[in-house]
């Protein structure tokens, strides 16, 4: 019996799962495998946990496990379920790559699907589980896609070895696009059946932009924002935008544009008197106009009906209901908004620290409007309360990957339609709302209809790998939702079978026909290291003069995103303008320190990131430490915990190595560089350039370019890294990056003899 408090009884009544509470246990205990629809905000990861553990489904032998895409929804989620429960986290529990708080009292486990993903490895059938839910199904990540493929043969396995528990797996989407999962055959011969949770979802009216702005989607965002805030009744407004950066100007300018402050929680805007002055300005001006509203006036379509009358006539609505351009034709009358209201402007996105993170869950300071600028993150893995206006700049950033290239960029693209209806739904959450979405309904029109499945978009040698560890040889015959290109998965076969970690097929034609190889005893060691094929080869490589402390900590460097603060930003004010260039100079300066000098030089940027960690250890792994030298503080603790993860890993395939993390590492000799370039080499084999040679210059916009086999044009090395000016003729690099210019990431010089 669960002892939940009248509060969270109250407001779990209120969710529309509950009432389907019935009809999702009976399909359960009726089927192997159940998929459950509902809302963004319906209740599915918080309550369907619930019912199985409620049901005895965690009293049998097993527990119940559910997988999230994302590490923030499996943190909190995990939390959110304790405390509904009235249960201690040893009970209800979360794992994510780097840590976790599972004990042997868990029974509710929330985790990364790359985590479960870990664990099949180590035991196919599962044993330790009753129940798999597979949450987020319709974001189609990667992992995602390879569990449903694993677990369509994993249950029929379960059910039938006598002395085991049934498994029963059940897959969440938020949307009703299932069929990839349903009408697959080679998936469940039988297809599953399908609940769906009718939300109570109020309804939304999307009003669209008559133009659509091409560059500065932003600043139309800002205008739309302000005049909400100005116009519009109370109720939370929701602003999505593609990433990081423009989170942060957005916040900055709103709240430069409605100042709020606390007197005693220093929020990140120091207090200026020129915001304070715009401020009394603003207020003057508003409260000389202030514009009607006849909320009366407007459509109250449901997002997800009428799309025709959205099509003819939203448009005409925009004028007609001028919820926005208002500001020209102040008429006196009444309104429900109130803009001398701080506005409370929150940021969210998923690199964003969680303690950030959670202000979003939290009622904003009474007297307040609540205004979080966010990521995608929020379109469906979070539901952020009280939100009543959704502001959809339409577009979402992607890091593409060319196949044939292996140039990696992230763009800004379109979303697509099955996206921007579910940003438009977290506006109807609890009460009517109003989607802005900032772009025309033609351009609408013109989206696709559904964001297609990661696995299409992304190089697949570790899903691969991993595959054949689990003894699936045949990877093409695999049972994808949606499977890989016939050439992603040779391409990846191919730098396996380089990298050592699969048998070289004796016939090099046999290998693109059937891509049949099988794995070799280093092909599970490697398996075994959380971290793509190149560098789980270089841990493999790491007992050479004793580098390994010295390959774990590059390792970890390099698979950890961006581990410098980005101060290329361009800067808003005078004041930030200097401090941006102090902080850069210094940058600068220490990088140059951790490159070290002489043979050290040659291992270019790992050095410099090996140097960074190594520093950074040595001073605590300090907030200000990063802080004053230009480190991201959150990468740096992820990298603390990836190394002593790596470091057991190694341990554990590798007992006599008995290597542990040293806080004090002291730097490599000559010899243990070169070795680490070698180390290195082997790992990025295929990531070879060589400096374009004088006389093959063509344009003089190859000076300083580098030669790769796969591309015509020359890339470069960036003015950042530590062998800009050394410019060696060989080096190796572990990605391209397009920017202003391609540019190689992470580069580090070869010696022409081992160049094979
Ligand atoms: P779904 O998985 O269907 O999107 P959830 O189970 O995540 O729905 O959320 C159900 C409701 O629980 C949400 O409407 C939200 O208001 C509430 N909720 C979820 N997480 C939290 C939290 N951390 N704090 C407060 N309320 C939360
Ligand atoms: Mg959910």
């Amino acid at each position: 019996p669960v002892d939940r408090s009248p509060e969270i009884q109250e407001a779990r009544l209120k969710l529309p799962i509950l009432a389907e509470e019935q009809v999702v246990m009976e399909a359960v205990r009726e089927n192997p495998c159940v998929v459950i629809c509902g809302e963004t905000g319906s209740g599915k990861t918080t309550q369907v946990p619930q019912f199985l553990y409620e049901a005895g489904y965690a009293s049998g032998g097993g527990i119940i496990g559910i997988t999230e895409p994302r590490r923030v929804a499996a943190v909190s989620m995990s939390h959110r379920v304790a405390k509904e429960m009235n249960l201690p986290t040893q009970v209800v529990s979360y794992q994510i790559r780097y840590e976790g708080n599972v004990t042997s009292d868990t029974k509710i486990k929330f985790m990364t699907d790359g985590v479960l993903l870990k664990e099949i490895q180590k035991d196919f059938l599962l044993q330790r589980y009753s129940v798999i839910i597979i949450d987020e199904a319709h974001e189609r990540s990667v992992y995602t896609d390879i569990l449903i493929g694993l677990l369509s043969r994993i249950v029929p396995l379960r059910n039938k070895v006598r002395h085991t528990l049934p498994l029963k797996l059940l897959i969440m989407s938020a949307t009703l696009r299932v069929e990839d999962f349903t009408d697959n055959q080679k998936l469940f011969k039988t297809p599953p059946p399908v609940i769906k949770v009718d939300a109570r979802q109020f309804p939304v009216t999307v009003h669209f932009n008559k133009r659509t702005p091409l560059e500065d989607y932003t600043g139309e965002a800002f205008h739309k924002t302000c005049k909400i805030h100005r116009m519009l009744p109370p109720g939370g407004i929701l602003v999505f935008l593609t990433g990081q950066a423009e989170v942060h100007s957005l916040c900055r300018r709103l709240r430069n544009a409605f100042p709020f402050r606390k007197s005693t929680e220093g929020e990140e805007e120091a207090d200026t008197s020129e915001a304070m002055r715009k401020f009394k300005k603003a207020k003057q001006k508003k409260t000389m106009s202030l514009p009607r509203i006849d909320l009366d006036n407007y459509s109250a379509l449901p997002v997800d009906e009428g799309d025709e009358d959205r099509e003819a006539g939203i448009e005409d609505e925009d004028d007609g209901g001028s919820d926005i351009d208002l500001g020209d034709d102040p008429t006196d009358g009444e309104t429900k908004a109130d803009p001398s209201i701080p506005l409370y402007v929150l940021p969210l996105y998923s690199l964003l620290a969680p303690e950030q993170q959670a202000k979003v869950f939290r009622p904003p300071p009474p007297g307040t409007r609540l205004c979080v600028i966010a990521t995608n993150v929020a379109e469906t893995s979070l539901t952020i309360p009280g939100i009543k206006y959704v502001v959809d700049c339409g577009r979402v950033k992607k890091r593409f990957y060319d196949r044939v290239t292996g140039v990696s960029s992230f763009k800004v693209t379109w979303t697509s339609q099955a996206s921007a209806n579910q940003r438009a739904g977290r506006a109807g959450r609890t009460e009517p709302g109003h989607c802005y979405r900032l772009y025309s309904s033609a351009v609408f029109g013109d989206f696709s209809l559904f964001s297609e499945a990661e696995i299409t978009r992304r190089p697949v040698e570790d899903l691969v790998l991993q595959m054949k560890d689990l003894n699936i040889e045949k990877v093409v015959n695999f049972p994808f939702p949606t499977p890989p290109s016939a050439e992603a998965l040779a391409a990846a076969e191919q730098l396996l079978v380089s990298l050592g970690a699969l048998e070289e097929p004796p016939v090099k034609a046999m290998q693109r026909a059937r891509l049949t190889c099988p794995i070799t005893p280093l092909g599970r060691a490697m398996a075994s290291f959380p971290v793509a094929p190149r560098y789980a080869k270089m841990l493999a490589l790491g007992k050479q003069q004793d580098c390994l402390p010295y390959v774990i900590a590059v390792v970890a460097a390099m698979t950890v995103r961006e581990i410098f603060e980005d101060l290329d930003r361009p800067a808003r004010s005078e004041d930030e303008n200097s401090k941006l260039t102090q902080r850069r100079a210094r940058l600068a300066q220490m990088r140059r320190l951790w490159a070290g000098q002489g043979a050290s030089l040659l291992l270019g940027d790992l050095m410099v990131m090996l140097g960074a960690v190594g520093a950074c250890e040595f001073a605590g792994c300090t907030p200000k430490f990063c802080e004053d030298n230009g480190l991201r503080y959150k990468a740096m603790v992820e990298i603390k915990r990836l190394r002593g993860q790596l470091t057991n890993a190694v341990n554990a395939v590798c007992p006599e190595v008995s290597v542990f993390v040293d806080p004090k590492m002291t730097p490599p000799t000559e010899l243990q560089v070169v070795c680490l370039r070698q180390i290195v080499l082997a790992g990025l084999g295929d990531h070879l350039a060589r400096r374009v040679q004088a006389e093959d210059i063509l344009d003089p916009k190859w000076k300083n370019g580098y030669k790769t086999p796969l591309m015509d044009d020359p890339v470069f090395i960036h003015p950042n890294s530590a062998l800009f000016k050394t410019l060696p003729d060989f080096v190796v690099y572990q990605e391209i990056m397009e920017t202003t210019k391609m540019y190689m990431r992470g580069v580090s010089a070869v010696e022409a003899e081992w160049v094979p």
